[in-house]
């Protein structure tokens, strides 16, 4: 894994946490995107090489709105790039990591992404991304 590419926060008012993080950090998010599989809402911070994406549930049975109502908003992943998704899954699979799809699937911000199980990497959701070239 080569750096955090960002950290994911799940708020319920997506608009009213990019005013709130805007004046947090002083700088304005630099795009929203929706991502409809997922059933989120994003928007982005740039932040040096990391990132902050805040995601908001646009259905009830999104998993942001499940995770919201059962702890609230908050964090709720950390994302690692990786140079090669498919070879990375391979290898925390052997390391007996619980990968929850196998198969990289599109995420925010031209990311093919991958998840492990937070029961299995002491209770955070870990998110992994290449960027599609
Ligand atoms: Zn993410």
């Amino acid at each position: 894994m080569n750096k955090i590419e960002h950290i994911g926060i799940a708020v319920k008012d997506i608009e009213a946490s990019n005013e709130l993080f805007a004046k947090l950090f002083n700088k304005k998010h630099y795009k929203m995107e929706e991502v409809a599989s997922e059933g989120v809402k994003t928007s982005f911070f740039q932040l040096g090489e990391s990132k902050i994406e805040l995601l908001e549930a646009t259905r009830e049975d999104s998993p942001i709105a499940k995770f919201i109502a059962k702890k609230g908003e908050g964090v709720h992943h950390i994302a690692f790039d990786v140079t090669d998704i498919h070879a990375e899954v391979e290898r925390l699979k052997n390391e007996g990591f619980i990968v929850l799809n196998e198969t990289p699937k599109k995420g925010a911000d031209n990311k093919l992404v991958v998840f492990l199980h937070p029961k299995s990497t002491n209770g955070t959701l870990i998110e992994l991304c290449q960027e599609i070239i």
